[in-house]
């Protein structure tokens, strides 16, 4: 039996794998202790699974040093940190941050904080399947730019960027790369020495871990990255982060990143098949389908669909037994389009008639199977209402077939 509704969200957030929560859950009670305490055993307990989690999140970076990776309350407050601590440490050197069009809210709302206050700030193009623009990138970097922000995976389509190139041109213009990572980590394979990353944000709700934790990994050498603190007090995190530690979401994210770092590779592989089989369910039986994103060049997990001839509102009311995303919901509550669909040229009736389908590790062939009946079984629904509405209109007067088209 199928349990109503199903999830296929996993974009959005991902649950906690119950091996993650089991050995969170004695942080909570027995070891409960300040990792900040050094007096006693209660503060060592804490301190000491505080740093095992570290290192198992470096492993899973390909990070030099445990002491690389900071811990932040989420991947927002480490693009805030990443973005606006750089500007600050390095604002005698220069005011120019590059970024680009698609880039998550986080990014893209500090770069427009940071503008206010005097920093000028790029945003890159990108093309139809929403890839950043290399040519326009090298062009855009000056003598006054101090960081490139751009993002590994896309939220939203899941185009994964060009990241060995940016790396590169990043390096040989000396300049910093902020790269955007909570879709990408736990969700491909990352390494930030093979990729010349300098910062990297990570979240743990998007990789099986629990909610409220995340990190920004802070390279220390060959450059060692400075940055200054958006949160005083204490001094935690070598200053970077002050605030008590979050000791259960550390050692949850610490296990969430070790169980991807042994499963990956038998993980990406089902969630491509389970992917395929999903996209095939569909286009097999459908016409007027669109796969948005990149052909190949994408999450492995992540499927974005539009329907032609179809109200996306209606489609998503239709769909309640499963629970998406749609191309208008891309910022929670409001019913603008994605800034994403925007920026790859998607006009409106299109990008609203789009469905994010965000397949995870625990789904099966049968859920899989299950949704992709009900999305053909709803769009062709719904295209037979519509093309009765409008036989219907037609027949009720002398209108144009064509602007009734356009209104329904
Ligand atoms: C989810 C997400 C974020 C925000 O992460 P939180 O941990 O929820 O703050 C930032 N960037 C991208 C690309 C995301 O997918």
């Amino acid at each position: 039996m199928l349990q109503i509704p199903l999830y296929f969200d996993n974009l959005a957030t991902t649950p906690v794998d119950p091996r993650v929560l089991e050995v969170m859950l004695p942080y909570f009670t027995e070891h409960f202790g300040n990792a900040a305490s050094t007096t006693h055993a209660f503060g060592w307990k804490a301190r000491e699974a505080v740093e095992r989690a570290r290192t198992q999140v470096a492993a899973l970076l390909g990070a030099r040093l445990p002491r690389e990776i900071v811990f932040t309350s989420g991947a927002t407050e480490a693009d805030n940190l990443a973005i606006k601590g750089v500007a600050a440490f390095y604002r005698n050197k220069g005011n120019h941050i590059i970024t680009c069009a698609t880039e998550h809210k986080a990014v893209l709302d500090c770069c427009k904080r940071l503008e206010v206050q005097g920093c000028e700030v790029t945003y890159l193009p990108v093309d139809e399947h929403g890839l950043v623009d290399l040519v326009a990138l090298e062009a855009a970097i000056t003598q006054r730019t101090v960081l490139i922000s751009l993002m590994a995976a896309n939220n939203e389509i899941g185009t994964v960027q060009p990241l060995e190139r940016i790396g590169a041109l990043a390096k040989e213009r000396g300049v910093l790369w902020h790269c955007d990572g909570a879709q990408a980590v736990g969700k491909m394979a990352l390494d930030v020495e093979a990729l010349g990353i300098d910062l990297l944000s990570v979240s743990g709700h998007k990789l099986y871990g629990p909610k409220g934790i995340g990190v920004l990994y802070v390279r220390s050498r060959q450059p060692r990255v400075r940055l200054e603190a958006l949160l005083e007090g204490g001094g935690h995190e070598r200053g970077l982060r002050s605030g008590t530690l979050n000791v259960p979401g550390i050692v949850g994210l610490g296990e969430a990143c070790e169980l991807y770092r042994v499963e990956r590779q038998g993980e990406q592989e089902r969630l491509a098949r389970l992917r395929q089989r999903l996209y095939e369910g569909i286009v097999a039986r459908l016409d007027g389908v669109w796969q948005n994103g990149h052909p190949q060049r994408h999450l492995p997990g992540c499927l974005h669909l539009s329907f032609a001839q179809v109200d996306g509102t209606a489609l998503i009311l239709a769909l309640q037994d499963i629970a998406l995303s749609s191309g208008s919901a891309c910022t929670s509550g409001d019913d603008k389009l994605s800034h994403v669909l925007q920026a790859i040229g998607m006009d409106d009736e299109r990008a609203a008639a789009s469905l994010r389908f965000g397949l995870g590790r625990f789904h099966t062939e049968e859920e899989v199977d299950y949704v992709a009946n009900r999305v053909v079984s709803e769009v062709e629904r719904l295209r037979q209402v519509r093309g009765e509405a409008l036989v219907e209109a037609v027949e009720q007067s002398s209108v144009n077939p064509v602007d009734v088209e356009t209104h329904l």
